[in-house]
Formats: C-alpha cells, structure tokens, sequence
C-alpha cells in the first residue's frame, strides 16, 4: 500500500503574509486579465470569475447581470436550442463573450453544442463537463470537439492531478477545470471517499498547465471572497463559483416561503434534485453525489459579485499586487490552524 505523506491543504489551511506596498488604495487594483488561449488562438480579456454551470446558478439572466462586470457566466446545460437562440438574438458580443456552452460527452450533447455554436460567432468557449476527469472517454471527446471546432475555446474536467491536465490539453483543451469533492453541495468525498484539497489541486495543476501553455479553473470550495483570492493566489486562472452566488434572483432557482421568510433552493447537479427534475430520478446502479439546500433568498447578484471583486483587489493590495496576474507571484502563504475570529457567531 502506498500512501503519500506530503500534506495537502484546502483554503481553510493558510492565509495570505501581508507584504510592503506602493498601493495606496484597492481601488488601483486590476482585476482583468487578457488571455491568449493555446490551441484556439483566441483572446478574451475580462474578469476570471465563472459563475458555474448548474441550474440554479448559471442561468442567461446571470450571464447577463455578470457580464457587466466582464465576469463569465458557464450557461447550465438544460436550455433548449431554441431557447439559446432567444438569449443569442436579444444580447450582444458583450454578453455573449463571457458565456460558456457547457456540455457532456454523448452524440446528443455533441450535436446540441454544434446546434447552439451554429448560431453565432460571438459565443467562444465550451466547457466540457463530467464529474470524473480520469475516463478515457473524456480524452477521446476533447480530441473529438477540438476537430470540430479548431478555433473556440475548450475548457474542460473535472481532474486535480497534474498528469490529467497534462492529459487534457495535449487532447485539445486550452483549459482544465479542476476539483473533486470541494464544492459546497458535493457530497462526493463522502459517498465516494475521493477527493483532493481544493488549494493543492490548484497549485498543482497550474504547475501543471502552464507549463504546456494551458490555463485552469479553480471549480469549488469558494465560501467567501477570501477563498476566491486564495485560488488566484494559488495559481489558478479563472475561479469558478456556485454557492457564493445561488440564491440571487439572476440564479433563478425555486424560491420557497417558510414561516415568512423567503428561501431558494440550491442543489449539487448530481443530487437526487438534479436527477429527478433533469433525468426522472436517481438511477438504480447510481448515488447521489450532491445535496439541495435551502438558502435566504439574497435578492439580485449585483451587491455580491462588488463584494467578492472588492475583497479580491483588496487581498491585491495587501500583497502589493497592482493587476490580478501578478497575485500568484506575490503570493505567499502560510500554514495557519485558525481563520476567522467567530466569537459572535
Ligand atoms: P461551490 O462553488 O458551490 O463550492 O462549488 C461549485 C462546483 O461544485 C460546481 O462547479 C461543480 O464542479 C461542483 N458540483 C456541482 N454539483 C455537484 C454535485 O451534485 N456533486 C458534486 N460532486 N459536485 C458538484
């Protein structure tokens, strides 16, 4: 039996070693980036952050709420092609820039994505989506949908080992998303026992990607803006979040009324809520991996993505990082056994 004895950490393991600074303010901090993609050629500059592809996050109305702050939005899969070609034909390249197609890996979904890219120029990125990176059968779709479309942007995952992206994005991907079991309604660690710590994964993977010219998304295990520039600072080139921005009225999930409050409910894309409303049920060789939650309705988005961006430049000036591309180098991180102080709860 081999057991690796290096120790990996999650974000709640470190923070951030304050270090000397010219900025004098957050405000002189840059939070876009411009990437030049590998295999497609193709440039996008914008904000990293992705709101993530399930139901009740990635919706078009997110996409067109975050776009106004160049921030992506990866469309869930359960739009019709009709409904698609509604969003396309009322928004502009501003809006349809920053959206991702997400698919997974059967004919159907092949030819769904070609039906939807079919509609317009102005969509660049697909995002290809399993929950177990490792099978064969992602490699062979990546090759398969990198033919097919040899100048869009292909993301995709989701792996937290340096040999798969490796893997990945010499089968075509120009990003891999990254994370197994850190999301906040995944229950994968516990019904599977598999997993990596979502901060080593991504230090890892980055290591990994960008050595072959190939960039990640950090996908999962961000509770608070602080985690967000964790994943940055750790190497990751877009973070992707679910939780952090459910239960806004852009991520048009079921709102429900209990004892006069209003709540909305969030559900992992494998929960059994998931696949009763998407697949008529749990299959019978098959667990749910993913929880549904209730939570306090927070009306629009907008207050929280200004927060989760503010407390990003913020952890730039702490750093002295005048532009999100040189917090990684900036970075350092220590090794902590607590994090916030919760004596008033
Ligand atoms: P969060 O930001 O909420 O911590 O994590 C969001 C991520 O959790 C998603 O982007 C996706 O990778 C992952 N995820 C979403 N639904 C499920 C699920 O049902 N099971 C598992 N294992 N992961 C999920």
């Amino acid at each position: 039996m081999r057991i690796e004895q290096d120790l990996k950490l999650g974000f709640k393991d470190v923070l951030f070693r304050p270090k000397r600074s010219t900025l004098k303010s957050r405000s002189q901090v840059d939070l876009t980036r411009d990437f030049t993609f590998k295999h497609s050629g193709r440039q996008w500059s914008g904000v990293p952050i992705i709101a993530a592809n399930m139901d009740s996050v990635g919706s078009f109305d997110m996409a067109i709420a975050l776009s106004q702050h160049k921030v992506m939005t990866a469309i869930h899969k359960h739009y019709t092609v009709e409904q698609w070609a509604e969003f396309i034909n009322t928004n502009d390249a501003s809006v349809l820039n920053n959206v991702m197609v997400s698919t997974g890996t059967s004919d159907a979904d092949f030819q769904k994505t070609k039906d939807i890219m079919a509609l317009t120029n102005d969509i660049i990125f697909i995002c290809i989506d399993i929950a177990n990176g490792y099978s064969e059968h992602l490699v062979e779709y990546v090759e398969r949908v990198r033919a097919e479309f040899p100048d869009k942007v292909i993301s995709a995952g989701n792996v937290v080992t340096g040999d798969m992206v490796e893997e990945l994005i010499l089968a075509g991907a120009d990003i891999v998303k990254v994370g197994i079991g850190p999301g906040s309604v995944c229950t994968t660690r516990v019904k599977t026992g598999v997993g990596y710590p979502q901060l080593s994964a991504i230090i890892e993977c980055a290591d990994a990607a960008h050595g072959l010219g190939g960039r990640i998304i950090g996908d999962g295990g961000c509770s608070c803006a602080g985690d967000v520039a964790k994943a940055f600072g750790g190497g990751a080139d877009f973070v992707m979040l679910g939780g952090m921005l459910a239960g806004h009225t852009e991520s048009n999930g079921e709102v429900i009324e209990q004892d006069g409050k209003q709540f909305m409910k969030f559900y992992g894309m494998s929960s059994q809520s998931a696949m009763d409303k998407h697949s008529g049920g749990v299959a019978t060789y098959r667990a749910a991996e993913g929880k549904t939650v209730l939570l306090p309705y927070r009306g629009s988005v907008e207050h929280t993505i200004q927060d989760i961006m503010g407390g990003v430049r913020s952890t730039c000036t702490y750093v002295g990082a005048a532009q999100l591309k040189e917090l990684t180098k900036r970075a350092t991180f220590i090794r902590v056994q607590e994090q916030e102080n919760n004596v008033y709860g």
